[in-house]
């Protein structure tokens, strides 16, 4: 049974609601990346667990684009340093295409769940804020303030300052939201008086003029949107953690019961720097530039796949994500035990053999065609919808080669025979090449399996190990020792091509 339907049975069997709001949400302050798609397609699953076994559910996202821009990231400007504190839907987009720094790494985000098939409700905070929606949990909060300093000072045991209120206005003057000291506040009018470091005095409006502190934040939402059930990285998890004191807070400040907590692991990233090295393992971070943002990683691999990569393991256990040969593997996997990807003949074409026509046809559309064909596939060129399909696969492939294929995955078939590397050959290799070269007389076509039998029986003939042999092809082709399939490689080439080929071997 899959991880999400354990969980889904868990929530119906201890919760007593009959409508669940399954929430997740990530602060958009840089590229939303791989790691942070965990908490999402976690929520998806057991929200999707949850409406299969007939419950009624809701799946919504709530980007907190209220929160300040906590410091200049490395891959902000210098002058973005005076936007620091600030929140992150009033600063402008570093790249000014777009209305605010938080739609900068929102809408990109936003597509990727569309690519996804991931259908979320997306909630603004700033929105929610300025439509009035917290106003109660601000007066409850104000009004109880005392009590919400000794929650917090309780289970995480940090003392907080005489002067800390829930409530951060948001300075009218240097629009820092996290800069003022509350001074006072008039609950009829729904407003509170701040005093800035900057200096302005003001007032800020429980209506959009700031925050709630975002222990107390994370508790008010809860109730506000009726939250029952909530994915969230293992940190917050911890004992004394802000699960704990938000708990606390939910039900003795606004007697709403907790969620159902579903923490997950971290999902660890692998790079291999070098080939030969051991692949580097460090934890996914936009601040610290150790991420692959979604968006570009779903140019490399269908979506699908990512997908799968992360709700294939239950949330409890780390997931360490390697986009160099181990997602090609996975993705072979995949197509080989689950299904395919792509629709007609890009279905029924392996992701594995498409990287390796794409380096065939080098970008060039028609010859890519002819690979597939000679291959052995039926294409019908006047699909207009089967050659899209197929199109769309092979960019994957493309993209998945140009960003993250190893070096022994890459090759390029050579345009002139390479003389240096075919002077190397023993006698008995190019007695092999110019066995199958003489077998290619007449035009004849092989399959790729035909291929992989014929090497066997050319080694045999010849005397030679099939070792050999490969490596005699892949010298004269690619003019390096390895390379991908044989049987695959051979069948996609025209065998005009290979026969000359293979017959220069015995000339040098
Ligand atoms: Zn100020």
């Amino acid at each position: 049974m899959h991880w999400s339907l354990v969980i889904a049975q868990d929530i119906v069997s201890k919760r007593e609601e009959k409508k669940h709001v399954v929430a997740t949400g990530i602060t958009p302050s840089g590229d939303i990346h791989v790691g942070n798609l965990r908490e999402i397609i976690t929520g998806d699953a057991v929200y999707n667990a949850l409406r299969d076994m007939g419950v009624d559910a809701r799946l919504i996202y709530i980007a907190d684009t209220f929160d300040p821009l906590r410091r200049r990231y490395p891959f902000l400007p210098p002058e973005y340093e005076a936007h620091v504190g600030k929140p992150l839907s009033e600063i402008p987009d570093p790249e000014g295409r777009l209305p605010s720094y938080a739609d900068h790494f929102l809408l990109p985000f936003l597509d990727s769940l569309d690519d996804l098939g991931i259908q979320i409700e997306v909630l603004r905070a700033d929105e929610l804020y300025k439509s009035g929606l917290y106003v109660d949990t601000i007066k409850e909060s104000l009004l109880r303030r005392d009590e919400l300093s000794r929650i917090i000072k309780d289970v995480s045991g940090r003392k907080l300052p005489e002067e800390w209120s829930p409530f951060n206005p948001l300075c009218d003057a240097c629009g820092r939201i996290t800069a003022a000291v509350v001074k006072g506040y008039d609950l009829d009018k729904e407003e509170a008086y701040y005093e800035c470091e900057c200096g302005n005095k003001g007032v800020a409006s429980f209506t959009g003029g700031g925050k709630l502190a975002w222990r107390v934040d994370w508790a008010a939402r809860w109730k506000i949107l009726g939250v029952t059930i909530e994915p969230f990285g293992k940190d917050h998890a911890a004992p004394g953690g802000s699960f704990d004191t938000g708990t606390r807070i939910s039900l003795e400040i606004y007697n709403y019961p907790a969620p159902y907590p579903i923490p997950f692991e971290h999902i660890l990233l692998k790079l291999q720097q070098q080939e030969g090295t051991k692949a580097k393992v460090t934890a996914m971070s936009s601040s610290r530039g150790t991420n692959i943002p979604v968006h570009e990683i779903l140019e490399a691999v269908p979506p699908v796949i990512l997908k799968h990569v992360i709700s294939r393991t239950r949330p409890g256990k780390h997931i360490a994500f390697n986009p160099s040969l181990p997602l090609l593997n996975l993705v072979d996997e995949y197509e080989r035990e689950i299904g395919s990807i792509g629709s007609g003949i890009a279905g029924e074409l392996s992701f594995r053999h498409l990287v390796t026509l794409v380096q065939i046809a080098r970008g060039d559309s028609s010859k890519l065609l002819d690979a597939i064909k000679r291959s052995g596939y039926e294409l019908h060129e006047e699909n207009e919808e089967e050659l899209k399909e197929i199109r769309k696969k092979a960019e994957y492939a493309e993209n998945w080669l140009r960003n993250y294929a190893p070096p022994n995955v890459k090759f390029e078939v050579q345009a002139a025979a390479p003389a240096e590397e075919l002077k190397t050959l023993s006698e008995s290799q190019k007695a092999a090449l110019t066995l199958m070269a003489h077998e290619l007389r007449g035009g004849r076509i092989l399959s790729a399996e035909d291929w992989h039998n014929k090497i066997y029986e050319v080694a045999s003939a010849t005397n030679t190990e099939p070792k050999e042999v490969f490596k005699a092809i892949y010298i004269a082709l690619l003019g390096k020792p390895s390379g991908p399939r044989a049987g695959w490689l051979l069948a996609s080439l025209e065998t005009e091509f290979l026969r000359e080929r293979f017959e220069a071997a015995k000339k040098l």
